[in-house]
């Protein structure tokens, strides 16, 4: 059993022309097995949470805390957190060129369990979830995220968090850029990978489109950098009829 807990989080970028606040006051928490769906409107700070917890250096922590299971998360290295247990799969993942996605995957499970997979077993594994996600096999011999498609990319995350099996896996906009066969696809990929390792989600998504694939346990809807309005299911049926409107203050208001 697990949680992540983030309590009072400040995050700030730096830009041309200052120090600008962007989570204002952060609180939640993720447990084993649970999935939360985080939505909001563009602009909030979704994917500014996502990489405040990753570790990102363009992101300072001013004020709060994040923790793994009691640890200080934010005191870790970016590769200390994934051994501690985070998987981060991000809006805009980076190319690694000349990487392999089959050496990729082995050297991340090395790192992160402390010694290398069995061989065997591991060839089985990658072969299964690459299969599960309707990959073929010279998948595994292209470059991380060289030239992948945007559906390419959202499956090269899901057969990371299947493979990786991590405690808390955070996915940001996995939806976006699917189309509905992918969708389902990689959504099935999230549901086993839960099924499977227990693992808490959450799920941040502008659209409630992928909550009918993965149904989310909690919503909280985010907006200007804080959790504004929080609930269940149902939440996000309201925000799919309703919009976010309502969250937002009327310019000049
Ligand atoms: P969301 O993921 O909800 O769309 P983001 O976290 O990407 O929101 O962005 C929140 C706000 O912070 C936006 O106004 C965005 O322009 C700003 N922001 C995010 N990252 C940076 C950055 N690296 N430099 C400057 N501004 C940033
Ligand atoms: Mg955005
Ligand atoms: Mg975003």
């Amino acid at each position: 059993m697990s949680t992540l807990e983030i309590r009072d989080l400040h995050v700030s970028v730096d830009t041309d022309k200052g120090t600008k606040e962007i989570l204002k006051g952060v609180n939640l928490t993720v447990k084993s097995g649970e999935t939360h769906a985080i939505m909001g409107p563009n602009g909030s700070g979704k994917s500014t949470l996502a990489y405040s917890i990753a570790g990102h250096p363009k992101y300072t922590v001013t004020s709060g805390t994040v923790t793994l299971d009691g640890e200080d998360v934010l005191a870790m290295k970016v590769d200390e957190r994934a051994r501690a247990g985070l998987f981060l799969a991000m809006q805009y993942p980076v190319e690694v060129p000349g990487v392999t996605v089959s050496n990729f995957l082995r050297t991340a499970k090395t790192a992160i369990d402390g010694e290398a997979p069995k061989l065997r077993h591991w060839v089985k594994d990658v072969k299964q979830a690459m299969t599960d996600l309707r990959m073929d096999d010279g998948f595994a011999e292209r470059g991380v995220n060289e030239g992948f498609s945007g559906g390419e990319k959202k499956r090269h995350e899901i057969l990371q968090l299947e493979l990786l099996k991590p405690k808390i896996a955070i996915l940001d906009e996995t939806d976006s850029g699917l189309d509905v066969d992918a969708l389902r696809i990689v959504s099935e990929g999230v549901n086993r990978a839960k099924e499977t390792t227990d693992a808490g989600v959450l799920l941040i998504t502008h659209y409630t489109r992928i909550l009918r694939y993965i149904k989310p346990d909690f919503v909280h809807v985010f907006v200007n950098g804080r959790v504004a309005e929080e609930g269940g299911p149902e939440l996000a049926d309201r925000l799919e009829e309703e919009g976010y409107d309502r969250f937002l203050t009327p310019a000049g208001a």
